[in-house]
């Protein structure tokens, strides 16, 4: 924290660190480790410094980079300021002799790592089949997602339609019947989840007459297995057409890049909608299951003012979450302890308020796509973990986030106001 009224954030690389700590990493040597170790003294001599050499790693041991200096002899290249993005190899089909859809949930506009796991499963069947195969996705609504490419999408359909917002289910059925008559798919995969993929497919199985395997997780282009009698039982079949996929059903593509090369469809008939979406209906963040929570503000023993930790939450418009210890020390109910015996959560954004990351706590986070942590300690296991970290005492930083929410909101009603007057 420094000065009143803003504080500083450190933003770590993760991939840079570990390029950085991995000598045999091709990037290695385009790595800057830090300043000049070495000096030519006033007589002429090379002088070491000791304390210049090397970096310290994010488990706070120091590393020390042999390759220094060597890099361009080893053929690794020259170093740079800064770590370069790593151009994966480009898996290009030219003319696919088939398709496999997927049609991801797009939550927020960006993919999901269930949608993620989905286009993995796609192209581990499309490796199953004869021929060459494209893996296509079938997005709606509005995209902000920039990783197609990074994610495995071969070829992509993007409807932005004002018709697709929102819940149009009707809407986009006769779209995914477009796609049905023109790339007549080998597969159809949905994220078998609550954003919409469970919904979408069944209702395309319906009207398809087909029958689909629901939360299959164990695919190949032969069998299914899925899950049945609410998880108790593995259902085995041959691997039919149209697949709604349980979360972790196959690993996300991350070594290749792919063409996401846009795809038009021919005019898609406007639909009579029975269906009217009325938009969506505030919740309270805390009513919504700890497993199910988008956004969790979790308190471990760094918290020492708990209102504060509550109208935090609040503001944020947060599920709150604890560890273990707020827990049994009586600060927060039992079903909001997050870890292995308490609940594992799946949230796209988790912010753990001075907890130290313990393992038991880790495996209940494993999922959460970005980890965010407020500590006064720059080396606990949870700034390891997290995307962003706060180093500074948990109250301070609450304050603080608590008046940039504020002012925001503020902000954002002055701004309607303006609109409406
Ligand atoms: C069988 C078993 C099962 C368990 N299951 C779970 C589980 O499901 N979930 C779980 O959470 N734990 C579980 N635990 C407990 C786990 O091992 C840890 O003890 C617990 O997670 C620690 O909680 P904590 O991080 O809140 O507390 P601590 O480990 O005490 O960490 C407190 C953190 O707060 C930071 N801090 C302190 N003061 C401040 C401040 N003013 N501002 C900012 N930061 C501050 C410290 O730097 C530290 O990192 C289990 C243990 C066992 C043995």
């Amino acid at each position: 924290m420094s000065g009143e009224g803003s504080f500083e954030v450190l933003r770590r690389d993760p991939r840079a660190e570990w390029i950085a700590r991995n000598r045999l990493h091709p990037l290695h040597g385009t790595i800057n480790v830090g300043e000049e170790a070495e000096v030519r003294g006033p007589s002429g001599l090379i002088r070491k410094n000791p304390h210049k050499v090397g970096f310290i790693g994010p488990n706070g041991i120091k590393r020390i980079d042999r390759l220094k200096g060597n890099a361009t002899a080893a053929g690794l290249g020259r170093r740079s300021s800064g770590p370069q993005e790593v151009q994966l190899p480009l898996h290009a089909v030219e003319n696919p002799d088939f398709y496999i859809v997927v049609v991801p949930d797009l939550v927020g506009g960006r993919l999901t790592s269930q949608d993620k796991d989905v286009l993995g499963q796609a192209h581990k069947l499309v490796k199953g089949i004869d021929g060459e195969g494209a893996v296509v996705a079938v997005c709606f609504g509005e995209s902000k997602e920039e990783g197609y490419d990074t994610a495995g999408v071969d070829r992509l359909i993007h409807l932005g339609g004002e018709e697709y917002e929102g819940f149009a289910p009707e809407q986009r059925l006769a779209a995914l019947m477009q796609v049905e008559a023109q790339l007549q798919p080998k597969h159809w995969l949905f994220p078998d989840s609550v954003h919409g993929g469970a919904d979408l497919g069944s209702r395309l199985a319906a009207r398809l007459s087909e029958r689909p395997a629901v939360q299959a997780w164990q695919v190949d282009h032969a069998s299914t297995v899925s899950r049945g009698a609410s998880g108790s039982k593995d259902i085995q079949r041959a691997t039919p057409r149209i697949l709604l996929l349980a979360e972790e059903c196959a690993d996300p593509i991350d070594e290749t890049r792919h063409e996401a090369q846009a795809i038009e469809l021919a005019a898609i008939p406007l639909t009579i909608t029975r269906l009217k979406d009325q938009g969506q209906v505030a919740v309270d963040p805390n009513a919504i299951p700890l497993a199910e929570a988008e956004f969790i503000l979790s308190a471990g023993n760094g918290i020492h003012n708990w209102e504060q930790f509550h109208e935090a939450a609040e503001v944020l418009g947060a599920t709150e979450g604890a560890s273990r210890v707020a827990v049994d020390d009586g600060f927060m109910p039992r079903f909001r302890q997050v870890g292995a015996t308490g609940t594992w959560v799946t949230a796209r954004v988790y912010i753990a308020v001075g907890i130290s990351g313990a393992i038991q706590h880790m495996q209940g986070i494993g999922q959460c796509d970005k980890v965010i942590a407020i500590n006064s300690d720059a080396g606990c296991d949870m700034v390891k973990r997290a995307a962003l970290s706060a180093i500074g005492d948990s109250e301070e930083v609450l304050a603080e986030l608590i008046k940039l929410m504020q002012a925001h909101k503020a902000e954002q009603a002055e701004g309607g106001d303006q609109n409406a007057a």
